[in-house]
């Protein structure tokens, strides 16, 4: 019997570098492919709107393999917007996975490794199943019908009942004395829409009964013991996962996460690492999944910012793992112009190498204009719940134009908590723009004191 569990990895990481883009919820094109000037969160940028859109529909047509995109713009002209937006056209559960060049330099693990291990955070996973739940609000009993004083669903002194009432009427179910241990172990709680696995007697809490109306058909008998009953419902469990929360569930057996028990199996217990052997016997398990109908591979996006970062080595691996059969969608970004490759003496475009530049769809990115960075502060305001008036957003989109949207983005923040300590709590007014311009500076800014300055700093 297969059963899934939920799997959990990495997204703090993600969250993080996604919170400034929460704004953008696709790429806000009409049904003929252009872009609306302000649409989905999206301000301008419109013809690389419209070019992503053209992507996503060559991904949909399964016309990219072997090829990626570069997005080539300045800083804070919404690279990382678009690819976020690609990822989010493709489907809401598609993995969304963003690095910079850099990051794969690190102490402790081989930068191919690192490489590798970000391709598979944005390959997902769905896998499909079946399962015969039982699923219904859990309802007050009385108290001789649980022969539990306390009423709610409890323990008799041969049997645990529970109330589980749909809107067909309420039954009372017969379960097993380990499922009504999970039931309180997991807080269940009257008023909770829960479903309880046939099989297993797992329990999962889907929601509270004031926001979830549930189509539950409820035929059965009066009782019904679990876990030999009768089917209520026969329910489609959908579970996400990416490649690389399965090479950690599997490295780690015991690790003390969630692992997904189906995946698990393959391994040796005592595996701590996630090696090349691991993979290609997760990628046969995958496969195998996927032969039979119950697992189907999701594509992600994997967004490389400073690609000029990556030296010839992790190009060459790029280059091979574009032509693999399970591969992301590869989106580069860069913000520079002719730059030396890393780990070469030769100068090339975006410092991409020529080879790799001939499987690239390059889409540019161009600087905002002032109505533009106004109208994508006003936005990103809003989402951060701010109060800020008209001469202050005015100010804070010519900050922009002089600095970069990304610096006048950031001051957002600091802003409203100088306007909180004045009591004013989220309005922020030009005072607290002001004030924080005296504090930060930008990096051009920041730079030009260094160097006016420089015999008062260290070489
Ligand atoms: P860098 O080259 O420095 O990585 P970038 O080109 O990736 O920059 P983003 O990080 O996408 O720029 O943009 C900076 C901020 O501005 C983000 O919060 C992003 O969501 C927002 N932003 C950028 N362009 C747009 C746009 N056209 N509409 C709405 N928001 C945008």
């Amino acid at each position: 019997m297969v059963t899934i569990s939920e799997v959990k990895t990495g997204t703090g990481a993600k969250d993080a570098r996604t919170a400034a883009h929460t704004h953008i919820k696709s790429l806000g094109l009409r049904p003929d492919g252009t872009a609306e000037h302000v649409a989905s969160g999206f301000v301008g940028q419109t013809a690389a709107r419209e070019a992503c859109g053209l992507i996503v529909d060559l991904i949909k047509a399964k016309k990219m393999s072997g090829r990626a995109v570069l997005l080539a713009g300045a800083p804070g002209t919404g690279k990382t917007a678009l690819a976020l937006a690609v990822s989010q056209e493709l489907g809401a559960k598609v993995p969304f996975r963003p690095i910079v060049g850099s990051e794969v330099y690190s102490a402790e693990v081989k930068k191919t490794e690192a490489l590798m291990e970000n391709f598979r955070r944005a390959i997902g996973l769905r896998v499909r199943e079946t399962k015969e739940v039982f699923e219904g609000e859990v309802t007050e009993l009385t108290p001789e019908e649980t022969e539990n004083p306390l009423g709610g669903y409890g323990k008799s002194i041969s049997q645990v009942v529970i109330g589980l009432r749909s809107y067909k009427g309420t039954k009372r179910l017969r379960v097993d004395p380990s499922v009504y241990e999970t039931l309180q172990k997991e807080r269940v709680a009257v008023g909770d829409i829960i479903y309880i696995e046939a099989n297993t007697g797992a329990v999962k809490r889907v929601g509270r009964s004031d926001q979830y109306a549930t189509e539950f058909d409820l035929e059965a008998e009066e009782y019904v013991p679990l876990p030999k009953g009768e089917v209520h419902k026969k329910k489609e469990i959908v579970q996400d996962v990416t490649l690389h929360d399965l090479d950690v569930a599997n490295a780690r057996p015991q690790g003390g996460q969630d692992v997904i028990s189906m995946m698990s199996q393959l391994t040796k217990p005592k595996k701590t690492e996630i090696t090349d052997k691991l993979r290609a016997e997760i990628n046969k398990v995958v496969q195998k999944y996927i032969d039979q109908g119950v697992a189907e591979l999701v594509p992600g996006v994997l967004f490389i910012d400073e690609v000029h970062m990556l030296d010839i080595e992790c190009f060459t691996y790029l280059n091979r793992a574009l032509e693999s059969a399970i591969s992301p969608i590869v989106i580069l970004a860069s913000n520079r112009g002719v730059a030396t490759i890393k780990g070469t003496e030769v100068r090339s475009a975006h410092g991409v190498p020529p080879d790799l530049l001939g499987r690239l769809l390059i889409v540019p990115t161009l600087p905002y204009g002032i109505e533009d960075v106004e109208t994508i502060i006003r936005i990103r305001a809003k989402t951060e719940g701010l109060d800020v008036d008209e001469p202050t957003l005015k100010k804070f989109a010519e900050k922009g134009m002089a600095t970069s949207l990304r610096h006048a983005l950031q001051l957002l923040t600091p802003a409203a908590m100088l306007a909180k300590v004045k009591g004013r709590d989220n309005k922020v007014r030009l005072e607290d723009l002001e004030e924080c311009e005296d504090l930060f500076v930008d990096f051009r800014k920041s730079r030009d004191i260094v160097e006016s300055n420089k015999a008062n700093y260290l070489e």
